[in-house]
């Protein structure tokens, strides 16, 4: 059997990580852990930490770096490959994950930076809808629901993220400049980026990611 792999999935919002990593988890049997899915379940169930970070994440901004750290430690445990999407967000939560995974014998092998143009990410965002029943994905400019606003297979309402607003999206590209972009170089200096194109077909640039994670 393969060692555990650490892969990180950097980039802007709306580049097409998450999608990436559901698809790339179940291909190489990787764990996927998304921060920002794991926050909104916390909202949605109206838990003492979904109720803590609900204002910072509907208006944009970074939860605390002990909060996420916490939740991250407790999360990844030894032996076991994982695709984090959406986190490290910031220079202190990167290097608190290279601290904690050298105490658990392991360390990141990869981290894999998505870029697409600004254009692209905000209709990305803003036409982003999933049926609230099946969970089935539209986006209202590229793949719209056949039925208006409805879902096109079990005829559910389609919702959006709180945080899919122009004005919130805004405020979540210049906290990824600030606070996140500068991972790169963080990363670079460790000789870890491997640079792909977020606007390449799903199944192209999905095989473009097996065969990193596949070379070691
Ligand atoms: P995006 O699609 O903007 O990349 P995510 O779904 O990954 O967003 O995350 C949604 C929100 O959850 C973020 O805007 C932020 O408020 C919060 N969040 C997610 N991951 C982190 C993190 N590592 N540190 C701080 N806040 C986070």
């Amino acid at each position: 059997m393969r060692n555990a792999m650490i892969v990180i999935f950097l980039g802007a919002p709306g580049t097409g990580k998450g999608t990436q990593a559901v698809r790339l988890a179940e291909m190489q049997s990787m764990l996927h852990i998304s921060t920002g899915d794991l926050l909104r379940k916390e909202m949605a169930a109206g838990s003492s930490l979904g109720l803590q970070v609900k204002d910072i994440v509907t208006n944009g901004g970074l939860v605390s770096d002990d909060l996420i750290n916490k939740i991250m430690q407790n999360g990844i445990t030894p032996k076991v490959s994982y695709i984090l999407d959406g986190y490290p967000r910031t220079v202190p939560q990167a290097e608190f994950l290279d601290t904690y995974l050298a105490t658990i014998g392991e360390k990141v092998a990869h981290v894999i930076f998505f870029t697409v143009a600004e254009d692209i990410i905000m209709k990305r965002l803003t036409g982003r809808q999933k049926c609230s029943q099946c969970g089935k994905d539209f986006n209202s400019y590229f793949h719209p629901s056949t039925k208006g606003n409805v879902c096109d297979v079990c005829g559910a309402p389609l919702s959006q993220r709180a945080d899919d607003r122009e004005d919130v999206i805004k405020n979540r590209l210049i906290t990824y400049e600030r606070d996140t972009a500068p991972l790169l170089a963080y990363y670079t200096g460790k000789g870890l980026v491997r640079n792909v194109d977020g606007a390449l077909p799903i199944d192209i640039l999905l095989a473009q990611l097996n065969a990193i994670v596949k070379g070691g």
